[in-house]
């Protein structure tokens, strides 16, 4: 599915100095790495402030926490996403509310929020799922009429640029009081480990989640809040600065892969390729096809069959989740995003994809329907 060491050879060097830099240091918490990776971050996304945290997951409780939520609270979320997005809220004590989710985009629009709103919520989670952005302008429009918080989970979509309608360009997650990210390896901007960022433009805000990510300290040993430990370590920073130089790069291969898929799979009727979102760049943290008339599972043996591997992300809608059963809130009927489980499939997709495997990977799909017909 990603070729983590064929990208690392094609700037081994520059990522080796970057690792040795910190081992002759030695300063690995909080080494200057650190500082200069959440500048540069800040720099490329455009926000004011970027706070680097140890993973996506605690960059989202993080900015939970920020927002000063209380007990029973209800916070928004797509039913069709990774659990991260809605675990936080209940260890937080609060209530995920689960929406259904478009069927052409995957993703939660501003209709499914209206319809999941009670006098209880405080806040939406927004999930640009595969690395396609959802329509934020919507989204943020009823957060605003309903005094809603609004928390981007960008961690599949880093480095997506959205055009808004006053033509302004907005990097995805830099919409909501907070954009939330991971670095997990296989991400889009991914360290050799474990690491994440959130990030505001709001002083406040910022100030809240620095203190909170560092056991709610204001200054050494004077504690105001009650925080958390979640720290980016020096190695993974020197990485990812290394690795954000090429973020763009990144990009522009995964959509030339991307491009090939749909060139060659767009007219097979069984299939349906991902829609690019009319406002703005797909970042293909995934290529999800969704697969019709019940085939999808025999597509993915089929493919393993020939050695090439394929994912189903997501094979349950959150609320069928054991761990929601008792603490969260079904908004609407879940139809779009259980017919979703079924139907996705995502196929192999990084910056090392060669000519040659995009190839053998059309030809095995057109193979299978071609013999299914
Ligand atoms: C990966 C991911 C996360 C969590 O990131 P971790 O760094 O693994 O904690 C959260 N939300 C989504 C949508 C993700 O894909």
């Amino acid at each position: 599915m990603v070729d983590l060491k064929g990208q690392y050879y094609r700037d081994k060097e520059s990522f080796d100095r970057a690792i040795a830099d910190v081992l002759d240091s030695s300063a690995f918490i909080n080494g200057p790495q650190v500082k200069e990776f959440a500048d540069a971050l800040a720099g490329y996304l455009g926000v004011k402030h970027v706070i680097t945290c140890a993973n996506g997951t605690d960059a989202l409780q993080i900015a939970l926490m920020a927002l000063g939520l209380q007990r029973g609270d209800e916070v928004i979320v797509p039913s069709f996403t990774y659990i991260a997005s809605a675990e936080v809220i209940s260890l937080l004590g609060l209530t995920p509310v689960m929406t259904d989710v478009d069927a052409e985009s995957f993703e939660i629009t501003a209709a499914n929020i209206e319809k999941a709103i009670s006098p209880k919520t405080k806040a939406i989670i927004p999930v640009h799922l595969y690395g396609r952005c959802c329509d934020m302008e919507a989204i943020m429009q009823v957060a605003r009429r309903e005094n809603l918080f609004v928390i981007e989970d960008n961690a599949q979509s880093i480095g997506g640029r959205i055009t808004c309608s006053d033509s302004r360009v907005v990097s995805a997650g830099c919409f909501g009081d907070f954009g939330c990210t991971s670095f997990f390896p296989s991400k889009n901007l991914g360290c050799y480990g474990d690491g994440g960022a959130l990030y505001t433009d709001n002083d406040e805000l910022a100030r809240k989640a620095a203190m909170i990510a560092n056991h709610g300290q204001q200054k050494k040993y004077v504690h105001t809040v009650t925080g958390c430990n979640s720290r980016l370590d020096s190695i993974q920073a020197a990485v990812l600065n290394v690795k954000l130089r090429h973020l763009d790069e990144y990009i522009q291969r995964r959509r030339h892969a991307a491009s090939y898929y749909d060139r060659h799979l767009s007219d097979i009727p069984q299939i349906i390729i991902p829609k690019e979102s009319p406002s703005g760049s797909h970042v293909y943290h995934q290529y999800t096809l969704r697969v019709l008339e019940d085939m999808r599972d025999s597509l993915k043996e089929y493919l393993a069959s020939k050695g090439i591997p394929s994912m189903v992300y997501y094979p349950l809608t959150l609320d069928r989740q054991e761990a929601f059963a008792s603490v969260s809130r079904v908004a609407e009927p879940l139809d779009n995003a259980s017919m979703l489980c079924r139907q996705v499939l995502s196929l192999p997709m990084h910056t090392e994809l060669s000519e040659e495997e995009l190839e053998y990977i059309v030809s095995a799909i057109k193979d299978f329907f071609n013999g299914k017909r």
